[in-house]
């Protein structure tokens, strides 16, 4: 083929903004023990998937979803003791929160957020075009309510995102904190509750149709369902109807309806796998705590950790070598040196503990 037959090679650049932004940098690498993105560390019961597999014979799979996901819907509302029209599901709480920022973001308005605190509610806030004021932390990771009160008067944010249990610290906000956060913050109050199973208490039941404030969850830790990409929204009425209107056509496959209903009849299992992970988390943070490591107490299915003599990121790499795979946070803003732990099946943390010890020590 000469030059002149050959099909010219185009490219073209994507926004300005976007050209300028990371992606989501959490590798997938095949390892023996993998404790680095908060899953469930146990399948769900034989059970509900022996269930699933009955109905995807069942799925007229010529026809579109239902557009309302009724009856999931209905059935998270009846978990939570809430009305159905007050539950917005899709795929993953991550786009449960770029919804909430398509629909209540954009061009020349802001989300606030307080750092270190998940990274993807100022990522996504960017993506969706909206601008992002970050306030900072104590040294604790606690909330200052005075930085609060200056991020939300400097900015007037559209959305104030809080974490909670937070991602990576682990801090679970207290009521009090919440109330007072969502009594000053001008617009939407969003409290993302990914790790709310494992916490002592939950803003749900803060949820009002009068309230601008929306909690949202994951089928992805608790309900052992990562694969399945399922997450969810409780907020007020009116809320739910604006993402209804931004939120693209048929989003939830049927197939993903119908495992989100059914996983919510195996809530007592799952009751159980929360508190037995909680036990757990004692075991493994006690132990943790021998070792040279700065350790954080933590209210979710991950422990935030700082080795104190040895360098984070060597230390991430030698037990990468070892097999073992946790988060490096060390691009995470003031988390130099730390690693994120995912509390798994208690043989999976003994090969961790074990490998920590060799490395630290
Ligand atoms: N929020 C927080 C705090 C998270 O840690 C995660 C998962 N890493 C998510 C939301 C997203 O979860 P998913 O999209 O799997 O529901």
């Amino acid at each position: 083929m000469n030059a002149a037959d050959e099909p010219a090679r185009r490219r073209i650049d994507p926004r300005d903004d976007v050209a300028l932004m990371d992606g989501y940098h959490s590798p997938q690498v095949d390892v023996k023990v993998r404790l680095n993105t908060n899953e469930a560390p146990e399948p769900p019961p034989a059970a509900f998937t022996e269930r699933l597999a009955d109905e995807l014979r069942r799925i007229d799979w010529n026809r579109y979803p239902d557009r309302a996901a009724s009856e999931l819907r209905a059935a998270i509302a009846d978990l939570h003791g809430v009305r159905a029209d007050q539950v917005f599901a899709a795929n993953g709480s991550n786009e449960v929160l770029q919804t909430v920022c398509l629909t209540y973001g954009g061009h020349g308005r802001t989300v606030a957020v307080f750092e270190p605190t998940y990274a993807l509610h100022s990522h996504i806030a960017r993506l969706t075009g909206t601008a992002v004021a970050a306030g900072e932390r104590n040294d604790d990771f606690t909330l200052d309510m005075s930085e609060v009160e200056r991020v939300l008067a400097e900015s007037a944010p559209a959305i104030t995102f809080l974490c909670s249990p937070n991602n990576p610290t682990g801090l679970v906000e207290t009521e009090e904190t919440v109330r007072a956060v969502l009594d000053r913050a001008p617009g939407l109050l969003v409290v993302d509750e990914a790790y709310g199973q494992f916490a002592p208490w939950s803003a749900l039941e803060l949820v009002d149709d009068d309230r601008p404030l929306v909690v949202t969850r994951t089928y992805s830790k608790t309900w052992s369902m990562a694969a399945g990409r399922l997450g969810y929204l409780v907020g007020p009425s009116w809320l739910v109807r604006d993402l209804d209107k931004v939120v693209l056509p048929y989003h939830l496959d049927t197939f993903k309806q119908i495992a989100g209903r059914v996983a919510l009849d195996y809530r007592h299992e799952m009751d159980q796998r929360v508190a037995a992970l909680v036990e757990e988390r004692g075991r493994l943070t006690a132990a943790l705590q021998d070792l040279p490591l700065e350790v954080w107490p933590s209210g979710a299915n991950f422990v935030l950790v700082r080795p104190r003599r040895a360098d984070g990121e060597e230390v991430w790499q030698q037990l990468l070598d070892r097999s073992v795979l946790v988060r490096n946070c060390a691009s995470w803003p003031r988390l130099e040196g730390c690693i994120r732990i995912t509390i798994g099946t208690s043989e999976e943390d003994d090969v961790l503990l074990a490998a920590l010890q060799e490395v630290l020590t």
